[in-house]
């Protein structure tokens, strides 16, 4: 990947969010490259809308392109918050790359992906219509908390500027694709449970240090009461799809 962003093709864009955009995207067509697939390509998507999208010539993965002169933190903007709910109930939202550029010099810092199956329902939160007109005709924008995502599914390509290998990328991909069959309504328990695991210090854990998260699982579900045994059947479903090893009864190894 060529780090350097391509800032001749902002000439002529004063608003920050439009310069980077035309920016990014033409960087996006030449250095991109697909991780459910062995494609070193992707093609930009034309469309008018306000976001970046890529597609895969091999397996026709889509992606949607975010960038930011700050560093990724814990929020993304994102656009219009019914299309993206719908589309993620019927499996069709998008992958994400999210960017993060350096000025005055305009490098690339650092990029990861966030597989399309990774966000739940419970990472896009709606935001409060902006205005009056916003508020009529029903446009609600949504942003995306990234926090909210588990570590393993915010898979790195390039790290303070230093490219991570792409046999690397697709097998972390691979890994986490292993969830895709659930449906997108369930995910959230599962993308929420496995975020919990993955945040214990230890490799090997017990239910009881899982059952530590029940109030942060509460606030999460409100009306659920039996937090406790969702826990437990997303333990199994978690272990069912590999990303878990039993050890002994109550007892799990990441795997
Ligand atoms: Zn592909």
């Amino acid at each position: 990947m060529d780090l350097r962003l391509p800032t001749h093709f902002g000439q002529g864009y004063k608003s920050p969010s439009q310069l980077a955009r035309r920016i990014t995207e033409p960087w996006g067509a030449e250095n991109l490259y697909c991780c459910a697939c062995h494609s070193d390509r992707l093609d930009a998507e034309e469309n008018n809308a306000q976001v970046s999208d890529f597609l895969c010539p091999q397996c026709v993965e889509r992606y949607q392109l975010k960038s930011q002169s700050k560093k990724l933190g814990g929020r993304i903007l994102g656009s219009n918050y019914q299309k993206m709910l719908d589309a993620i109930l019927g499996n069709r939202s998008p992958n994400f790359f999210l960017l993060h550029y350096q000025l005055p010099e305009w490098m690339v810092r650092n990029l990861l992906v966030i597989p399309r199956f990774a966000i739940s329902p419970s990472v896009i939160i709606r935001r409060k219509p902006l205005s009056v007109s916003a508020r009529r005709s029903n446009w609600t924008g949504y942003v995306l908390n990234v926090a909210l995502i588990p570590g393993s599914a915010k898979i790195p390509l390039i790290v303070e500027g230093s490219e991570i290998p792409r046999n690397t990328v697709r097998e972390q991909y691979a890994r986490i694709a292993k969830i895709q069959a659930l449906k997108p309504e369930q995910r959230g328990w599962t993308l929420d449970v496995l975020r919990c695991i993955e945040s214990l210090p230890n490799e090997i854990f017990t239910n009881d240090d899982i059952y530590a998260f029940e109030p942060e699982l509460t606030k999460l579900y409100p009306s659920n009461r039996h937090i406790r045994d969702k826990i437990r059947q997303q333990l199994q479903v978690l272990r069912d799809r590999g990303l878990l090893k039993p050890v002994a009864r109550g007892v799990w190894q990441r795997a």
